[in-house]
Parts: structure tokens; sequence; C-alpha cells
């Protein structure tokens, strides 16, 4: 207890940076850091990232940001106590749109901000993902699976790039003392979740509110895990403050596996709509199976998801239902 006191103290004890932070999963930790009372720093260049979450997240007297891409050296030289780096596009359409820009982000992006934190002392934790498994051949995924990723396939520039950052945190940890942390993170959802950016469950809520007919790419066979936000906030939050000899890799993420399929069922139901749904052919590389071991999670962290698929998913849909201006029954 007194150790969590202390570490509580000390993450209040100078600002909280949080790359990346406009971005879906970086604005509600900004909020959550910002309702436990730390001072915080957004740093993004907004290329997924949305100014709307910036603008409300300014009614906190503790949050700033600053307009700026993590592939050019950090402009910052006061103390920090964390730095989460989020910084990076997430779905496919997004990272897909500049390739070599988004290696860079990962690469370039992860040793500038090491370099942050070996100036500052800070903590750092790198926002990793499910993708550093590509296509995986084992299930579930457990850390110490190596992957199978395609090194020049659609997909590579992401997945290659966050595994790239992973040796960066770890060689910068056992170089040069820096604190480092590491998150798998598998696929994760909730309200906030841009509208457009092509994934799974966006797609599929925006599809079924607006009666159009909702996509499934393959039979619908394949598996996916789905981990609703404020779970993951969570589980970021304790990996970051979890002892410094607990350094990760750790995956966060449901392991309730679901088909993509099933998925389409439960938004149809919750949504109440009638639109037919349409199969289209697998992207190429797009893995079939996602679960995560979280065993590693739950022994250190005490951490597992919360939040039933269909709780998250109705306050998903409430969320897209006022932005897309359309009334769920
Ligand atoms: P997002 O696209 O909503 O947010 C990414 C944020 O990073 C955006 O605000 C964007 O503007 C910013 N950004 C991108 N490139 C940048 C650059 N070069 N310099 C500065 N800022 C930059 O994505 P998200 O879903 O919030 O994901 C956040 C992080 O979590 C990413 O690193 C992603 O790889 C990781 N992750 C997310 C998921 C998920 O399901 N959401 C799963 C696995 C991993």
């Amino acid at each position: 207890m007194e150790g969590q006191d202390k570490n509580f103290r000390s993450m209040l004890r100078a600002p909280v940076l949080v790359a990346g932070g406009a971005g879906f999963l970086g604005a509600h930790l900004c909020r959550r850091l910002l309702d436990m009372g730390c001072v915080v720093i957004c740093l993004d260049n907004l290329d997924t990232g949305s100014r709307d979450a910036v603008e409300a997240l300014r009614a906190y007297p503790r949050f700033s940001w600053i307009h700026h891409d993590v592939v050019d050296p950090i402009p910052i030289d006061g103390p920090l106590s964390r730095i989460y780096n989020l910084a990076c596009p997430a779905s496919p359409r997004h990272y897909q749109a500049d390739p070599p820009h988004t290696l860079l982000t990962c690469v370039d992006g992860a040793r500038n901000l090491l370099e942050l934190a070996r100036r500052t002392g800070a903590r750092i934790l790198q926002a990793s993902t499910s993708e550093v498994y590509g296509d995986p051949l084992e299930h579930p995924q457990h850390e110490s699976y190596r992957g199978n990723v395609n090194i020049v396939g659609l997909r590579s520039c992401y997945d290659e790039g966050k595994r790239c950052a992973e040796t960066l945190f770890s060689d910068y940890g056992a170089r040069y003392g820096v604190r480092t942390k590491i998150a798998r993170i598998f696929n994760t959802y909730g309200p906030g979740m841009a509208l457009d950016d092509g994934r799974l469950v966006s797609n599929l809520i925006v599809q079924a509110l607006k009666g159009y007919a909702m996509t499934l790419y393959g039979d619908g066979s394949q598996t996916r895990s789905l981990c609703y936000v404020d779970d993951l906030i969570e589980g970021l939050i304790r990996l970051m403050e979890s002892p410094p000899s607990f350094r990760g890799p750790v995956n966060l993420g449901n392991p309730s596996e679901i088909t993509v399929l099933d998925v389409a069922g439960a938004i149809r139901a919750l949504t109440g709509t009638s639109a037919p749904l349409v199969r289209l052919s697998l992207p190429p590389d797009d893995p079939r199976r996602r679960c995560p071991d979280i065993v590693l999670a739950q022994r250190h962290l005490g951490w597992r998801p919360a939040t039933g698929l269909q709780d998250g998913l109705r306050r998903t849909i409430a969320d897209f239902a006022l932005r897309v201006e359309v009334e769920v029954p």
C-alpha cells in the first residue's frame, strides 16, 4: 500500500506526456489521467487524431497540447514523470495511406521518445500491438510467441515498425537503464472511435445505424478479441505503475474469442437493423484468429477485462448514434 502511494505521488510529481493523445485511446487515457489529478501534455500531429477531442480536454486546466510529429526530435525540456507512446495510426486504412511515414513514426518516434525518457528520467510505455504476432500459428497468443509476420506485405509498415519499436524499448532499457514498459494491445473498441477508420466494429456500427448493407470480409468465421476501451486504459495505467522489474511485453486484450459473424449479429440485434450482410473477399494478410493469453497481465497487474461485449457495444452504439445523428431503438 505504501509502495502504491509512493508511486502515485511520483506520477503527480511532474507532467505526464501522452504522445498520440488526440487519438481514440489517447484521448481516453488523457481524460483518465486528468481525473486522477495528473498534469497532462498531449503531443500529436493530428494525423488521425481529433481536434475536437483536444478541444474537449482543454476544459481541464491541467491539460496542454503540442502540435508535433514524433518523427522529429521532441521539443520538450522540462521534467516529466511518465511518457505514454500511443502516437501511430492504428487502423489499416490509415496506416496504409503513407506506409513509409508509418514505419518512421513507429521507429523514429520510439527513438525520439526514448531519448526524451533518458533525458528526463521518466518511465515510458510503448503501445505495441497484437499485430506483432502477424497471422499467428499459435492460439491463444502468449507473449513468448514470436509471430508469423510478412516482411514486405501491405501491413508490414505497421507490424514490422511496432516490432522494431519493441526492440528499441528493450535495448534502451538494457543499455541505458531507461524504465520501459511494453503493452501488446489487442483490438479495442468504444465511444470516440473514428467513424471512418474502416475497422470491424466502427464499420459495422455505422452501416447498421445508417441502414446500409453490413460488410463481412471472408465467410465471417475468422475470430477477433474485442476489449472495451475503459478496461484497456486501466490495463495501460496498471502496467505503467507496476514495479520497474516488470517491463513486459504483456498482452492486454479480451481473451473471449468471437467470430466476426457473431460481432455483426450482436450489432444487428442492438441496433435493430434489418440491413443485409454482404460478403467481400478477405484482404491480404488478414489474421484468421486473434486471442490473447492474458495470464501475465492477470499475474503481474491483477488485470482482466471487466466489460461484457453487449454492454460495451451498447455504450459504443449510443456514442456513434449521436455522431451519425441517428436514434437507437
Ligand atoms: P488513433 O489513430 O486513433 O490514434 C493515434 C494518434 O497518434 C492520433 O491522434 C494521431 O494523430 C497520432 N499520430 C499518428 N502519427 C503521429 C506522428 N507521426 N506524430 C505524432 N502523432 C501521431 O489510434 P488508437 O486506436 O488510439 O491507437 C493508439 C495506439 O495504440 C497506436 O500506437 C496503436 O498502434 C496502438 N494500438 C491500438 C489498438 C486499437 O485497437 N485501438 C490495438 C493495438 C494497438
